[in-house]
């Protein structure tokens, strides 16, 4: 399997993604947005565009779709019940659905709610797994749930699906918002050093040779998989006098939104 990340330079700071068999060359593109970027990408590599993948229906993931599908004729592929609202999708994906590219790569989907009600994020069968996770994981962040979404399902789908991955996993998400989130991270948990280090490192990075982390390192960064840290809880009191002396980690979850949206 062959990833190639592409930054749109946009103001939305969009991820696009092509997945590619290095054997027969066919690829899929993963909410190609610019959809120039990744048919001159497509071609510099000598690939074959053949599906688009939508991870949820919102436009700055959908909107590259009919001039990907004019140029190349790629099906697209989205969650099932996206299908009124993602135009000429062709298959509808469920839990546990795979989807192959070529002869080599395989990929299954998840069904993770949330951001929105239908959104897949995709988790490649290969020895170091790697999840393409459109807006539901974001480097040391997580998506909002302002349009469609809903932030109960969001924790259910970080806490029965995500959180359990195998740690290696590789993180590829729909958008560059790793210094802000990890500024957010550091006004919830300012004794972090961690977040506190990437921050430097990572302060004005390329995006187009973008730091890709793991799962391992996202449960060291991202306060959505960080609810029991005693500094998150004690930080989180300051703002909700109320909170229990050992809250259970969904209400960590959704204070924490509920701070993260005003932000
Ligand atoms: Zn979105």
């Amino acid at each position: 399997m062959i990833v190639k990340q592409i930054w749109t330079a946009n103001s939305y700071r969009n991820f696009n993604y092509l997945i590619a068999c290095p054997e027969t060359g066919e690829a899929l593109a993963i909410d190609p947005l610019d959809h120039e970027k990744c048919l001159r990408a497509a071609k510099d590599a000598g690939w074959n565009i053949t599906q688009v993948l939508n991870t949820h229906e919102h436009r700055d993931h959908t909107g590259g779709n009919d001039a990907i599908v004019r140029a190349t004729g790629a099906k697209i592929l989205a969650h099932k019940n996206a299908k009124d609202k993602i135009p000429g999708m062709e298959r509808g994906l469920g839990a546990g659905d795979v989807i192959k590219v070529g002869k080599t790569v395989e990929l299954e989907a998840l069904d993770t709610p949330g951001h929105t009600m239908s959104h897949i994020c995709l988790l490649s069968h290969t020895d170091q797994p790697a999840l393409f996770c459109g807006d539901t994981l974001f480097n040391a962040g997580a998506g909002n749930c302002h349009n469609g979404g809903h932030p109960s399902e969001l924790y259910n789908t970080f806490a029965q699906q995500l959180s359990k991955l195998p740690s290696a996993t590789l993180i590829y998400p729909g958008h560059d918002y790793i210094e802000n989130n990890l500024r957010f991270t550091l006004d919830r948990e300012p004794d972090n050093a961690q977040a506190a280090q990437m921050l430097r490192r990572l302060s004005g990075q390329d995006p187009n040779q973008a730091y890709v982390s793991t799962l391992d390192v996202e449960t060291e960064v991202n306060t959505v998989l960080r609810l029991s840290s005693p500094t998150v809880i004690a930080k989180l009191r300051e703002a909700f006098p109320e909170l229990p002396e050992q809250p259970d980690p969904k209400t960590v979850f959704l204070k924490l939104r509920e701070l993260r949206n005003k932000w």
